[in-house]
Formats: structure tokens, sequence, C-alpha cells
């Protein structure tokens, strides 16, 4: 039943995936912030690529710390299966024959308004312990989670303070991960992964261990990292080489180039070996 080594030591190069996998693989599960997007924008090149994985019969899934109101646009309007948002809070997934949205949440509605009060404080105290830090623009559009922007509408902070906005989130007893651009937390018992084994049971009635030879993930940076551990088959785009020191479970392979070239690099590639 494949490959389960579980994190790779060194990546290989992403030109060495088979052909027999390319040629079975039914889902692509991608990062958005610089895995497609490069310096923030969506390059028409890398919005072709995610149409061309669409159109070659592959369902893709984003999978991003990005809040509920982004979602729901994506999973309306991109050629998308479906979205998992908010680190895993929920998933979105629109039926344009139905013209149905269906909307998969972890926690309870009345779990999600008393963990806000909660993340609200501590978005406080982080502002006021960390100089140069901000609750992230996106803030406003988040169901369940909250954001710290530590280099998107901010100046770049350092490590130092990035490792400090972590503490603090971790003696208040939430769970964080760090993206290229924002450190979130919240409350629950869930992630990236725990939701994307959802989206997939309940789309194809089957456990994502069944299915790890028809799977592939892409990302960019730590807050991938439960996918790089848990699934068999993942790709980082070049710009991964900056985070390595915080990584232990790293991805199986690696593109040349960094962002959103680094992802229609993938997408050629697997394409190229579909069509063998
Ligand atoms: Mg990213």
């Amino acid at each position: 039943m494949g490959n389960h080594s579980k994190g790779h030591n060194k990546p290989e190069n992403i030109k060495e995936i088979q052909e027999k996998f390319c040629k079975n693989l039914n889902f692509l599960f991608t990062d958005i912030d610089d895995t497609i997007t490069t310096d923030g924008l969506i390059d028409s090149s890398a919005f072709n690529a995610v149409w061309k994985i669409f159109k070659a019969g592959i369902k893709v899934v984003p999978v991003t710390g990005r809040p509920a109101g982004w979602c729901d646009h994506i999973a309306r309007m991109w050629p998308v299966a479906g979205v998992i948002g908010e680190n895993g809070s929920f998933y979105f997934s629109y039926n344009h024959t139905t013209k149905k949205m269906k909307r998969r949440y972890f926690l309870s509605g009345k779990e999600r308004d008393k963990n806000q009060k909660k993340l609200k404080a501590i978005g406080e105290r982080i502002i006021r312990e960390v100089p140069g830090s901000m609750i992230a623009s996106d803030q406003p559009f988040r169901i369940s989670d909250l954001a710290i922007d530590y280099r998107e509408d901010t100046e770049p902070l350092g490590k130092q303070a990035v490792n400090k906005i972590c503490r603090i989130m971790e003696e208040e007893g939430a769970t964080y991960k760090v993206s290229s651009i924002h450190v979130n937390c919240w409350f629950g018992d869930y992630d990236k992964v725990a939701c994307l084994k959802q989206f997939l049971k309940d789309t194809t009635g089957a456990e994502m261990d069944t299915l790890n030879e028809r799977i592939i993930f892409i990302g960019d940076s730590p807050n991938d990292e439960p996918m790089f551990k848990e699934l068999p088959y993942t790709v980082a785009v070049s710009n991964i080489n900056k985070f390595l020191d915080d990584i232990t479970n790293l991805p199986r392979y690696i593109t040349q180039n960094t962002s959103g070239k680094g992802f229609e690099e993938m997408v050629n590639i697997i394409i190229g070996k579909r069509n063998l």
C-alpha cells in the first residue's frame, strides 16, 4: 500500500515523481500564500495552472490559514472541489449544479463565539507585548481563529519577535502555527490534516490512508508541516529552504522554482507525466 514513511530527510527533485502516481492522481491539496501567490499576487500563469489541473480531472482543494470570508469566495469562483480554511477549522464546498454551499465546521457556533472572546484578549496582549506586530487585516472575516500579522501589512519582524508571539499564544493555551506572513492561533482539537481527512471521508466515503496513492499536497512553510508529516506524497516550492531549520518533517519533493513559478513547475510535470 505504497510508501508510508512519514516525513523525509532530503526532498527529491519533483521531476523524480513517478508516472504511475501522476496517472492515478485524484486530489491536489494546495497551500495558497507563497505557494500559488508570488509576493502577494496570483500571476495569471499560476492561476492558469490551477485551471490546468482542474481540466486534467484532478480535484483541487486549497488548504489555507486564510479566513472564512475569503474561502466563501474561493469555493464559489475558483475551479476547486472545496477549500479548507482557517487552519482546518472548516471546509466549504460549493455545488454549481444545486447552487448549494456546504459548510462543515469542527466546532459549534456557540463554541466559536466563546473562543472569539478569548482570542480577542490574546490579540490585545500580543499587540501590547510585541512591538511591530498587528492584528492581521483579514481578521474581520475570520470565524474561528486569530491571525497576527508579522510581515504582510507590517514591516517584517525578526525570528525573536515571532517566537515571542508563539510563546504568548502557548501560554494562553491556544494551538498556533506560523505561516509565511501570519502567526495563527485557535482553540479546538483540529488542524489542517484533521479537516483534510474529514473532507475526503465526506466526499469519497473513504479514509485518507486508503487514498494515499491518489493524493498530493504542495506547500511552502512550517504551517504546512502537518501535511508533510501525514501524507506520503508532498511537495514544497523552493522558498521552503529558508524555513528548513524550523521543520522536522520535510516534504518528499521540492521544486526548483519559488512560489507561483514552483507551483506551475509541479503542475506541468504532473500533467506531462499523465499524458505520457
Ligand atoms: Mg504558505
